[in-house]
């Protein structure tokens, strides 16, 4: 009982402090706090699986891999709306608005945010269902996907109705869209092209491990099946107060004068907001009014979008130039001549890669259109061909770096030129130490990016193996070091050791290995031989490594000066296997419990975990009885066990909970 009140007081305060972060933007404790006080939580959770609880906080992270998104019928359809791009036409709807209702109309505006629709209904204060638009009429359940987004209300506060349903668009703000590109160029591969497919693909992502990873936002807009609150507005405050993230700038207004003042505020000032929008949407805020207006097929006629004008301007292309990522892939820039463009300047547009500058036919000297979308960096969208110098030439893509002057290669199917001069170009020599050293690979303390390229640029080391063979004397010369800097750069490069080799595999900067793909060819191989003996076809057989991938791993591996480096960095001590104590995990963790196994698993086998089981000091039994402790359950169990469980009380635990159990 007392571990079970413990269990739900954490939670309560979790829940607390996730929502004044998240929802309120004004956090009350470190990053550092809530972390520990939600390591406990999952501490207890392990230990006692009984009392889990799929709206827990510690779900926020993830885990569960939706291979099929099943299809639900949405309990109160979700319409459309229709459109409007001037005042006129906003007129034409209030005229038409006065034809069926009587009396002073109200009207709320919102902003329009661009992200993807969504659906969530609550039960008892829980979240229980999360479904996507889909056609109106039916969705996908994307539950365990949008459990993972942090400001959506894992369970409720406040008088809410025991079971309504909540709409609210997914988004991705600008901020944490521009952070995930730029890993992605990190890593080689193509940025995504705008927030809002960003946001709308991930809910459709199988694993829910890596839609947590990615800083989406719900915000909440309109409340159906509840019937006892009059207005639009009062909707939304009331789902303010019931834990929803309810954007501020929806504000009631008392006439379509007053609705025009709102959209030229917000054409203006939509840029200094976080997110997307794409215009206003104006309500009829009475409920009653709005049920005498009922719907047309597709649309509520008690509402209307209006969508701003996309901006754009034109200006002169001075130069392109192009940049050297870490893995030596090139992105090309459009050095522009400055233009204010949505209250910016704008001196520099994305050109993507070689087939946009030739589909656009871009060329330095042209007049281009410039629009801002979701990016932060602006794109350029076309070319003025009537202010084309009749002497222009195709833009002749470059052909070699243009920091070591080594001639570029571009692989088949693939969008990006590839610089492979991997261990002799400056800005891949300085740009892959600093990603070993970074905070998901290494996370060397001590040592920051200017301090590599100090490092590198002194002489002192040219590749991370490198790193290890640093003296304090070496480095207290160099600038701004002082001795307890130094000291704690050397300590915390010698803590690096202990780092769990699947962040070594990440942290060596394989293209197209990025966490998740380290995280499975680590547990997969189990060390660097293996991996390294394995053959393209061995890879490519692996859940989810594709060619790419496969091809990739190959050819780091088949690079002579990389094997060296590996094989340094394994005798310095830095980990190359999955450790030893993690294999084997002989322990008594689970001593004195009993262990039935039914079912298919996804993660190991029914022999790995029965070895687990007694590994770990347990018993593994072939049939339930009143000794069972627990039912480790996996798909396709079969139903007599599972009535013979469940008669006898035993505890069902998924293959999850058993691996948690061990950690
Ligand atoms: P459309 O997709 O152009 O038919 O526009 C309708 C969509 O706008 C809805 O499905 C919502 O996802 C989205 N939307 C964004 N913000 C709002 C808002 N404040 N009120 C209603 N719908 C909104
Ligand atoms: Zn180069």
């Amino acid at each position: 009982m007392e571990i079970e009140q413990k269990i739900q007081e954490l939670r309560k305060e979790l829940q607390e402090h996730n929502y004044k972060y998240y929802v309120l933007d004004k956090p009350e404790i470190s990053d550092y706090e809530f972390d520990m006080k939600l390591r406990e939580l999952q501490e207890l959770e392990e230990k006692h699986p009984e009392f889990q609880d799929e709206n827990s906080p510690t779900r926020r992270v993830g885990g569960a891999v939706t291979k099929n998104f099943e299809t639900v019928v949405h309990d109160h359809r979700m319409y459309s709306l229709s459109n409007s791009y001037s005042k006129e036409e906003l007129e034409d709807w209030e005229t038409r608005i006065r034809k069926i209702v009587e009396g002073k109309v109200e009207y709320v505006c919102e902003l329009k945010y661009d992200g993807a629709s969504i659906s969530l209904t609550y039960e008892n204060g829980e979240l229980v269902r999360a479904v996507t638009r889909g056609d109106g009429f039916q969705g996908d359940d994307v539950t365990n996907n949008v459990r993972t987004i942090r400001s959506v209300p894992l369970k409720l506060k406040g008088d809410y109705p025991d079971r309504f349903d909540i709409r609210g668009e997914i988004i991705l703000p600008y901020e944490g869209f521009a952070k995930m590109n730029a890993e992605r160029v990190d890593l080689g591969e193509e940025p995504y092209a705008n927030p809002r497919n960003t946001a709308s693909g991930s809910l459709k992502l199988q694993d829910s491990a890596e839609v947590a990873r990615r800083p989406l936002e719900c915000l909440l807009y309109s409340l159906a099946g509840v019937t006892n609150i009059p207005t639009q507005f009062e909707g939304l405050e009331k789902a303010r107060e019931w834990g929803f993230k309810v954007p501020p700038e929806s504000e009631l207004k008392s006439s379509i004068n007053e609705v025009l003042d709102y959209i030229n505020y917000w054409d203006q000032h939509r840029h200094d907001l976080p997110y997307e929008t794409d215009g206003v949407v104006v309500k009829v805020n009475s409920v009653q009014q709005q049920e005498e207006l009922g719907h047309t097929a597709k649309s509520p006629r008690w509402a209307m979008a209006y969508k701003f004008k996309a901006e754009q301007e034109s200006t002169k292309l001075e130069k392109i130039t192009y940049q050297v990522g870490r893995t030596g892939a090139i992105t090309p820039v459009a050095n522009l001549e400055p233009v204010q463009l949505a209250g910016t300047t704008v001196k520099r547009a994305s050109l993507h890669n070689a087939d946009q500058i030739e589909k656009l036919d871009v060329r330095e000297g042209d007049i281009v259109f410039v629009e801002k979308g979701g990016e932060i960096i602006p794109k350029i969208v076309g070319v003025d061909f009537t202010k084309r110098d009749p002497d222009s030439e195709p833009t002749q893509y470059l052909t070699n770096c243009p920091e070591c002057g080594t001639e570029l290669v571009r692989n088949e199917g693939e969008a990006l030129h590839y610089c492979p001069n991997t261990n002799g170009c400056p800005p891949q020599i300085t740009g892959r130490i600093q990603h070993y050293i970074s905070r998901k690979a290494m996370d060397i303390e001590g040592l920051g990016g200017e301090t590599v390229a100090l490092l590198v640029n002194a002489g002192l080391i040219n590749n991370y193996a490198d790193l290890y063979t640093l003296k304090k004397e070496d480095i207290l010369p160099l600038e701004r070091m002082a001795e307890k800097s130094a000291e704690n750069l050397i300590n915390g490069i010698e803590k690096s050791k202990e780092i769990p080799f699947e962040r070594v595999l990440f942290a060596l900067g394989i293209r197209y290995v990025g966490e998740t793909v380290a995280k499975k060819l680590a547990k997969h191989f189990k060390s660097i031989e293996a991996l390294m003996a394995a053959s393209e076809e061995e890879l490519i057989n692996l859940d989810e490594i594709g060619e790419r991938i496969a091809w990739s791993v190959k050819d780091f591996f088949s690079n002579e000066e990389n094997r060296e480096n590996v094989q340094r960095l394994k005798e310095y001590g830095v980990q190359m296997e999955i450790s030893a104590e993690k294999l084997a995990n002989q322990t008594d963790i689970l001593s004195g419990n009993t262990f039935v196994i039914s079912g298919v698993f996804e993660k190991v086998s029914r022999n790995e975990l029965k070895k687990l089981i007694e590994d770990n000091g347990g018993k593994v039994a072939s049939s339930i009885s009143s000794k069972t402790n627990y039912l480790v359950a996996g798909d396709n169990m079969g139903p007599s066990k599972l009535a013979k469980a469940e008669k006898l009380g035993t505890t069902i635990i998924s293959e999850d909970d058993f691996l948690k159990m061990l950690e």
